[in-house]
């Protein structure tokens, strides 16, 4: 539960809990929006009279379906469908689609919330939506996820398009997916358009939006970890997680200098003392489908544990947390910071609780918050849609400079702004005030 000084925000916060009471990691991404903003609300009268607070935190629209679907023994199987159209103050709203056992409203709210403050750091006209379904892609044939796919796009096209509502992926999405989807809306629609990003590249996808989130996470942990006097240069680096961002994040730290020494899936992980391979994790994950132990076929001299969250006790300089919300709490910071870990940075989104975080700030620990440092995923799928609508593409080098600019001015503008409202040094409080100024100035901008 979060606490505040200013009473307006309290007032948000309790009847956000009263009215949302169900869903606990909304909440908790939303409050510690509010408790960021206490310095802000104190300077800003107009803030609080313009009612933006208010108004931030209820979606703009909430959909929720039924998919059904037959497996490939002919049984009718149905899953729960979301899309939540957070925010388009800015922008069509943005971001991706989780298909996931454990997706509920609480998740794709909390997603979607976060969406907003990140979309709008990226300086892109971007707004923050998120969407998903409790589908579970583990085991499923390709035809299934296929169908699957089909069916869940036959409800959604009706509600998004390229200047509307503009889907990706996130976990349990991925390239395969995204093409699924695509293929699904142009039947119906009957329309070539950049309305989800994430493509495959003979389609309209962007090169670099693949490595985009892990590259973005150390570009922008390179520029904190530089202000500080330090760097990559000879640090061992935990990375948790095996998708994705923990896959490019490993190839990106190891690239400046960095030996990526263990990395996870949600049965165990790995600990490989010479540094693991991305491309080793890429066939395993990406090719294969396989768990994190088959690592042990490759590399022998590696060691694989059961259970994911001893992860955080493998000694090291710099943790990357890339797998999923909540996955470190107070006994995972505890155990980092006794073993000498110095830097955070969040790759997946709101991986590290409240209590952990806070136990890093008390150390003194350089902590990046997710929808600063991981928001280089979601600036290329911006990158993308620009692509899409001007019907040409960028070479790799064009993207990954854009990106890699874009996440230094993250990392400038967060810390600024962190410092104008007294908060020096403390990104969680400037990645979310500087996301929330740009999106509130449009609200106020565009009326009740
Ligand atoms: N799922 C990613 C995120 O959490 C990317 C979303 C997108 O590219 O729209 O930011």
């Amino acid at each position: 539960a979060f606490q505040f000084t200013d009473s307006y925000l309290q007032g948000v916060y309790e009847t956000l809990c009263r009215k949302n009471a169900q869903e606990p990691e909304f909440l908790q991404a939303a409050g510690e929006v509010l408790e960021s903003l206490q310095p802000v609300v104190a300077q800003r009268p107009e803030l609080v009279k313009s009612g933006v607070i208010d108004r931030i935190v209820e979606p703009e629209r909430s959909l929720m379906f039924r998919i059904s679907w037959v497996d490939d023994q002919g049984k009718v199987q149905v899953n729960r469908g979301y899309r939540v159209q957070f925010s388009t103050a800015i922008g069509p709203s943005k971001g991706g689609l989780r298909f996931h056992p454990s997706v509920n409203l609480s998740i794709i709210k909390f997603l979607g919330f976060e969406q907003i403050f990140k979309n709008s750091l990226t300086g892109l006209p971007m707004g923050g939506g998120k969407g998903g379904a409790d589908f579970d892609p583990k085991g499923k044939s390709n035809n299934e996820v296929m169908r699957f796919c089909q069916s869940f796009m036959t409800e959604l096209q009706r509600h998004i398009g390229p200047d509307t509502d503009v889907p990706a992926g996130d976990i349990g999405v991925g390239a395969r997916e995204i093409g699924y989807l695509f293929g699904q809306y142009k039947r119906i629609r009957n329309e070539f358009n950049g309305v989800l990003t994430g493509k495959g590249l003979s389609y309209g996808g962007s090169l670099a939006r693949t490595e985009a989130t892990g590259y973005g996470l150390c570009y922008f942990a390179d520029e904190m970890l530089k202000a500080a006097g330090k760097s990559f240069q000879g640090q061992s680096v935990v990375i948790s997680g095996s998708g994705n961002v923990a896959i490019y994040a490993n190839q990106k730290a190891t690239e400046l200098g960095g030996r990526v020494i263990a990395m996870s899936d949600s049965n165990g992980y790995i600990v490989d003392e010479n540094g693991i391979d991305y491309k080793i994790m890429q066939e395993i994950k990406e090719v294969k489908r396989a768990r994190i132990s088959t690592y042990l076929e490759y590399v022998p001299t590696a060691k694989y544990v059961e259970g994911c969250r001893g992860i955080w006790s493998v000694p090291c300089g710099i943790a990357l947390p890339c797998a999923t919300q909540n996955e470190l709490d107070l006994d995972g910071a505890k155990a980092l910071v006794e073993h000498g870990c110095f830097a955070v940075a969040e790759g997946a989104n709101m991986p590290s609780t409240p209590e952990a975080v806070a136990y890093f700030q008390a150390h003194k620990l350089l902590f990046a918050p997710a929808k600063a440092s991981n928001a280089g995923g979601v600036a290329t799928s911006g990158l993308e849609m620009s692509q899409n609508s001007m019907r040409l593409s960028w070479t790799f080098e064009e993207v990954d400079e854009k990106l890699h600019g874009i996440m230094r001015n993250i990392y400038h503008n967060a810390a600024n702004a962190a410092a104008e409202y007294g908060m020096e040094g403390n990104l969680v409080a400037g990645a979310n005030i500087a996301g929330f100024l740009k999106v509130a100035d449009a609200m106020i901008w565009q009326g009740v």
